[in-house]
């Protein structure tokens, strides 16, 4: 899967559509996502530029699009499915020093390629399909190596890779026609490295008409079978149910040389995707972060895995969620005299470092102390600490170390074996990341919600409560629902059932494990409270 034109034009949701489809018809799937940039992984990128950082169960940090795999191919996937141009040049280098190479000359062209293609049959062994996604766009730079590899690959084994194209047909306002010919040059760009795309999604704002197939197909060389409307979607989950219309699976199947094993198996798919259309009671779910900006633009790809968790359970629950962005920034004098009332529940997601962190303790307390559904999403959990510490403890300078090293109070602290690590500068080796267990203690909300002892959920942090004030927490009336194994990590907290409608915190990220047709309990729980105080 390439991107021709521009990008943002949905190339990770066509990649997962793709996929299940295909699944649809019988066949394992696997995903992976090429990210071009030099990064070895996400974990250093700005999540405002580049959106969330989507954490396997191994704990490698991915970008978002492996995300939308997960949910749509309802699957686990892992760090084989994910690489990045570091990555690859890494892998190259460490065998060269290894003298893997054997006293040959490395070279960009082919050694790199080979790496990829590597990396690419690692991941694909044991299943019938790999969709492949090559991030960026045709005629970049970046990614030349990427086509170089799928190239390469498809001169090898020609009967077993089809390529896609997921192009932009703009319609200009002024002209009121869908035009082509940007998608023409894509075509030509991508033929210049030795790759003709066997299908293109025509990503526009209306579907493809007869004229404008019978033109793409005569200028760009592909059959008119093989071109694929994708007319913008009241939701993504719209998106493979679209390409059926088109029969995609079918000239996919046939282009491999595969035969399907059953017709079209999308029914519950089917049947989600209309709920998404018919709700309409509404619950105001406002959730509060700071990695929206980018100059005049509000994005939520940053909290995208949240956005969708929220959208699960909502539609499970037969209702609509109406999401609100609240920039904590804006709240760091506290919340306003007009209150939250708008809102159903609030929701303080992950994040790091010192922006907002007031503003969300501010609306914290609010949620608390008016009934408010909340969930918290571990700097959300963690402020969730703080803000009892402060205010029901009167441990008036609570804190975590991550902003105020030096705090009298130390609530989320950083444990020794820890402190070692970073004191070595080894900051990646402090971090909590991917799968751990979690013990439920019976009679909470939480063991209620999971209907289940022991959970397993990813993480994607630092810091924790600090064991020496679990005490006077608990006699505070925070009750520790859900702890690691060995009883010294905190990873649930809530208020229990009789006090606050709904106040629960997560160490982890729950969010990671939601799917559209399997939502996340803990998100089903706040939804339903958000629920019952609308009153719908
Ligand atoms: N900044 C916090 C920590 O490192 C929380 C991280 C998060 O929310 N993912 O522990």
């Amino acid at each position: 899967m390439v991107g021709g034109v521009m990008s943002g034009v949905g190339k990770g949701v066509a990649t997962s559509s793709i996929g299940t489809i295909l699944k649809a018809r019988g066949f394992s799937v696997t995903a992976l996502k090429i990210d071009p940039y030099i990064n070895v992984d996400a974990g250093t990128m700005n999540p405002t530029e580049h959106g969330e950082v989507f954490v396997t169960t191994d704990g490698d940090e991915t970008d978002q699009d492996m995300g939308n795999y997960e949910r749509f191919l309802d699957t686990t996937l892992t760090s084989v499915n994910y690489m990045t141009t570091g990555r690859v040049y890494r892998s190259v280098i460490d065998k060269e020093r290894n003298l893997g190479y054997k006293g040959k000359c490395v070279q960009v062209v082919p050694h790199i390629p080979l790496e990829v293609i590597r990396r690419i049959k690692r991941a694909a062994k044991g299943v019938d399909i790999a969709v492949i996604e090559v991030g960026g766009t045709v005629g970049e730079y970046e990614n030349i190596l990427f086509i170089e590899a799928i190239r390469m690959l498809k001169l090898r084994q020609p009967k077993d890779v089809a390529v896609v194209m997921v192009s932009y047909l703009p319609v200009p306002s002024k002209i009121g026609e869908m035009k082509t010919k940007p998608t023409q040059h894509a075509v030509r760009t991508l033929n210049a490295s030795g790759v003709h795309p066997d299908f293109i999604i025509a990503r526009s704002d209306r579907p493809l008409d007869k004229k404008r197939k019978e033109k793409l197909s005569q200028f760009c060389n592909v059959p008119e079978e093989r071109l694929v409307s994708a007319p913008d979607v009241h939701s993504i989950y719209d998106v493979p149910i679209n390409f059926e219309k088109d029969h995609m699976s079918d000239h996919v199947l046939s282009c491999l040389g595969l035969t399907p094993r059953t017709k079209p198996q999308l029914g519950p798919w089917k049947a989600f995707a209309r709920k998404v259309h018919s709700v309409e009671r509404e619950v105001n779910i406002a959730v509060v972060g700071k990695y929206f900006d980018t100059g005049d633009f509000v994005l939520s790809d940053a909290y995208i895995s949240v956005l969708e968790a929220i959208k699960f359970s909502a539609y499970k629950l037969g209702v609509k969620p109406r999401i609100h962005w609240l920039n904590s920034k804006e709240y760091e004098q506290g919340v306003p005299r007009s209150g939250l009332g708008n809102y159903d529940g609030v929701l303080v997601p992950g994040g790091f470092g010192e922006t907002g962190i007031e503003g969300k303790i501010h609306v914290i307390k609010y949620a608390r102390t008016h009934d408010l559904p909340f969930l918290g999403l571990c700097y959300g959990m963690q402020l969730m600490v703080i803000e009892h510490a402060r205010h029901v403890l009167k441990l008036r300078d609570a804190h975590t170390v991550e902003i105020r090293p030096d705090t009298l109070h130390p609530v989320i602290d950083i444990l020794p074996e820890q402190k070692r690590l970073m004191a070595e500068g080894n900051y990646g080796g402090t971090m909590r990341l991917g799968a751990y267990p979690a013990h439920l203690k019976k009679g909470t909300i939480a063991r209620a919600l999971y209907g289940s002892d022991v959970v397993e959920e990813r993480h994607r942090h630092r810091y924790e409560v600090n064991p020496e004030y679990i005490e006077r927490l608990t006699e505070a009336g925070l009750v520790f629902s859900g702890t690691s194994p060995d009883g010294v990590l905190m990873e649930i907290a809530e208020l229990p059932k009789g006090v606050h409608p709904f106040f629960v915190g997560s160490q982890f990220h729950p969010e990671f494990l939601a799917r559209p047709l399997d939502p996340h309990p803990l998100f089903t729980g706040f939804v339903r409270a958000a629920k019952r105080h609308a009153g719908v």
